[in-house]
């Protein structure tokens, strides 16, 4: 299946990341920490960071807030991780970027919310945080969002709709209204003086067919790069579903310049789990490489211990967690491909079409797992330590087919 070229838009940078027009699709994601602990919120960013986060974005909602925004910079930097850092600001971003002139300057884009700037003096507030992002030279993101529209704007045309000839369903207006607000903003943003390629839109929604109409009347009506993503995607596997259904959808039609998977997590949950998500949506498509993807089968009857569920779970998790060192000294492991399979049906041709594969023995077979490589037979591992010998050949096959370059050493501890 072809997927339809990308729009072409303007290209707005970020804290030196490109979004838009023909640049890779860029992941971001956001934290849930008090922004006002600096220590808390800076770790949280370098592990979205480290988890393969391109942009992430914090909270920006108080005096408190804005003051540590310089703080959490450094220790990103600090830490050896170079990610650009977003604020969100509603309601009080135009009187926090004004007091807070370093937190302005520490912030690589703002995002501003059309519905959230204030009721009457919306416009001046407006006005006030663009001015700060051009004496800033930031790009904003306009972020309208389905449960925080522009409540003038929407009553504006609902009446205007009622007093129609033949009046539409109130959801076609929502969806004007949405548009509107996005594009009014960022025609009254480019009057105060932002350039065109300083602007990103997004128009969210959390139902997948509404965010599908939404981003496709936007696309069409602006070159301007969009933040894709649904709002208050939920919980665990309902979030990852919807998210995938929609986003796949747009992103197959060239729509979406940036992605973020808003997804709740578990109590005490890894907040990086939305950067995997986005990841392997991207990764999915074959719009982008991020990690060596794991093959395994499903297992029946023919497994009937879960050891080899265990051993693909912990192949994945191993990959996973060598990619931030990985990514930088051995480029290019990103497109390996790895088959774990739990008997000899499928698990030797499955595994010859990876680029390392195992075929573990199935109930009743012979206790010896053989192991290709590049479609080879190399060896057949038995006994207890099958995991570890696996990943020791593994390793080496990494070493030797994506080898080191020269600068990689120093660049391993950075993340871009
Ligand atoms: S490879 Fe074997 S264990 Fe896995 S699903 Fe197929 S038949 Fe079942």
């Amino acid at each position: 299946m072809t997927f339809a070229p990308r729009r072409r838009t303007a290209t707005t940078i970020v804290g030196g990341v490109p979004v838009g027009s023909s640049h890779p699709v860029v992941v971001q994601s956001m934290t849930n920490t008090d922004t006002a602990d600096a220590e808390a919120t800076a770790a949280q960013v370098v592990a979205l960071a480290r988890a393969g986060s391109e942009l992430v974005r914090i909270t920006v909602n108080t005096t408190e807030a804005a003051a540590a925004v310089e703080e959490i910079a450094h220790r990103v930097v600090d830490a050896g991780v170079h990610v650009p850092i977003i604020g969100d600001f509603h309601y009080n971003g135009h009187q926090l970027l004004d007091r807070y002139p370093a937190c302005a300057r520490a912030l690589a884009k703002y995002r501003i919310n059309p519905g959230n700037v204030g009721g009457k003096r919306r416009d001046e507030n407006f006005r006030t945080i663009v001015q700060i992002a051009v004496a800033n030279d930031k790009p904003v993101r306009i972020g309208v969002n389905w449960g925080s529209l522009d409540q003038d704007l929407l009553t504006a045309l609902m009446d205007e709709n009622a007093r129609s000839a033949a009046p539409r369903d109130a959801r076609a207006v929502y969806i004007d209204a949405m548009l509107e607000s996005a594009l009014r903003s960022a025609q009254l943003a480019e009057e105060t003086g932002l350039a065109h390629d300083r602007i990103i839109l997004s128009a969210k929604v959390s139902g997948v067919r509404d965010l599908i109409d939404v981003y496709r009347l936007l696309a069409a009506r602006c070159d301007y790069p969009l933040h894709l993503g649904l709002t208050e995607a939920g919980l665990g596997m309902k979030a990852t579903v919807v998210s995938t259904a929609a986003l796949s959808i747009l992103l197959g039609e060239g729509l979406g310049d940036t992605i973020r998977v808003s997804l709740t997590p578990r109590p005490g949950g890894d907040r990086t789990e939305e950067v995997l998500i986005a990841q392997q949506i991207l990764q999915s498509l074959g719009m982008r490489t991020f990690t060596p993807q794991v093959s395994a089968c499903p297992g029946c009857g023919r497994t009937t211990s879960t050891f080899f569920q265990k051993m693909a779970e912990d192949i994945q998790t191993y990959l996973r967690e060598q990619m931030p060192v990985w990514r930088s000294r051995h480029p290019g492991v990103e497109e390996m491909r790895v088959a774990v399979m739990g008997c000899v049906v499928n698990g030797p041709g499955e595994s010859k079409h990876a680029n390392i594969g195992i075929s573990l023995p199935g109930t009743f077979e012979e206790p010896k797992a053989p192991v290709f490589v590049d479609g080879k037979l190399v060896v057949t591992l038995k006994g207890d330590h099958i995991v570890a010998e696996f990943l020791s050949i593994l390793e080496d096959y990494v070493a030797r087919t994506y080898p080191a370059p020269e600068s990689s050493v120093a660049a391993a501890t950075q993340v871009r």
